[in-house]
């Protein structure tokens, strides 16, 4: 197959020619204009997906073709690998959910497409704020068994573990937790700056959607926020859908991290792509608003998830940051891949044929970011999404 198509990171028109599932060889052409070009750059990878319209990771009731149906949701926003995430519940939801995760990734198709299994909590603190909305009664302590039997149920597919990092023996499950091979990501903490450095020495190397799943109101100068953005060993996950952080926090955030610390992720759950109204979650009753916003129900403040993908936060962040899509492209692809240690995509021949064929459309209002709109999504060489007319030359 070939593709016509500009490069997200140069602009430059290139044949895209795919074989065997992999590019064979890339070609700078001279601009087409008489048709508009889509860009290209590889697929995203989102670690954090909790679900989508209708479909919790986290609940009793999921099968593998529910995880197959959240998968072609992920092509149409091309996301070609992207992490479950299971949020804190009691142990036989978590162990049942883990065994379907990992039944649904013998399946080839699934399993290429999940990079591993995002476990946010259990073990987070239960401190209104810091546990955002993951429900009270299951927030516990760090349990090295229970931690032990939940990677078994899950074929040793738990790749990320977010906890609050102050809890009873902390240091030492992080510790174990890591030399384990599974990235330890601070998340829905209290913790004070000495136990968020104890952490990292112990050996995190995240932090969760830094600055939510936190306290409404905090120590100005001593709190959990500081210690995390000024520690280098630390890459920080961000969710910049334009509802979790405001625009200044994203910009101040990337400079202090630096765009090569920073990881988009959507943190999309189920009720996202719903109607507008009232559902029930694994977490807690949420409320879609108007404008797409998930709440917890019964107030306007406290956020229950996102329903926006991370094509959006390469926009807001290129906006908000005053960054290039390049570099903005970069922490929805290269730095997931370098935190999971798996092959990264990219553009030249004989990386996987895993790509992203968009167009990123000024807004007509001044002032708001520019919108990422999908065109077609590719896995292994083959089209999973989309319409290639006008950028297809030749099967
Ligand atoms: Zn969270």
């Amino acid at each position: 197959m070939e593709l016509l198509a500009r490069r997200f990171d140069t602009d430059q028109t290139v044949r895209l020619e795919i074989a065997d599932g992999r590019i064979a060889r890339v070609t700078a052409v001279e601009r087409r204009r008489s048709v508009e070009l889509p860009r290209v750059a590889p697929g995203l990878i989102d670690l954090q997906v909790n679900g989508y319209r209708g479909t919790e990771f986290n609940s009793p009731e999921l099968t593998p073709e529910k995880i197959a149906g959240v998968v072609r949701v992920m092509d149409s926003f091309g996301v070609t690998r992207f992490c479950p995430t299971l949020t804190t519940e009691h142990f036989d939801v978590l162990h049942g959910c883990l065994r379907t995760i990992a039944e649904a990734c013998r399946s080839p198709e699934i399993g290429r497409r999940i990079a591993g299994i995002h476990l946010e909590g259990p073990y987070i603190s239960s401190e209104d704020g810091a546990r955002g909305a993951h429900p009270r009664e299951h927030c516990r302590e760090p349990d090295w068994d229970e931690f032990e039997r939940l990677q078994a149920a899950a074929d040793g597919r738990i790749r990320i573990l977010t906890m609050g990092v102050e809890l009873d023996a902390a240091t030492d499950f992080i510790r174990r937790t890591a030399d384990s091979g599974v990235i330890v990501a601070i998340g829905h903490t209290a913790a004070n700056p000495a136990q968020i450095r104890a952490a990292v020495d112990a050996g995190a190397r995240m932090s969760t959607h830094l600055g939510n799943g936190s306290h409404p109101t905090i120590h100005r100068l001593s709190n959990y926020i500081w210690p995390q953005l000024a520690d280098d060993r630390l890459v920080a996950g961000l969710i910049a859908d334009g509802h979790h952080l405001p625009p200044e926090v994203v910009k101040t955030f990337v400079r202090a991290k630096t765009p090569e610390r920073c990881i988009l992720v959507s943190d999309l759950v189920g009720p996202a792509g719903m109607p507008p109204g009232r559902y029930g979650s694994s977490l807690c009753d949420v409320e879609v608003l108007s404008d797409g916003k998930l709440v917890i129900a019964g107030q306007r403040e406290l956020l229950a998830g996102a329903s926006r993908p991370i094509g959006t936060g390469i926009a807001n962040v290129m906006h908000y940051a005053e960054i290039g899509l390049d570099v903005a492209v970069r922490m929805a692809v290269d730095h997931p891949a370098e935190l999971l240690g798996i092959e990264p995509g990219g553009l030249q021949p004989g990386d996987p044929g895993d790509l992203v064929l968009f167009d990123l459309r000024e807004s007509s209002q001044p002032g708001e970011p520019p919108t990422f709109e999908v065109r077609a999504t590719l896995v292994g060489g083959e089209p999973v999404f989309g319409r290639l007319e006008g950028v297809a030359a030749g099967g």
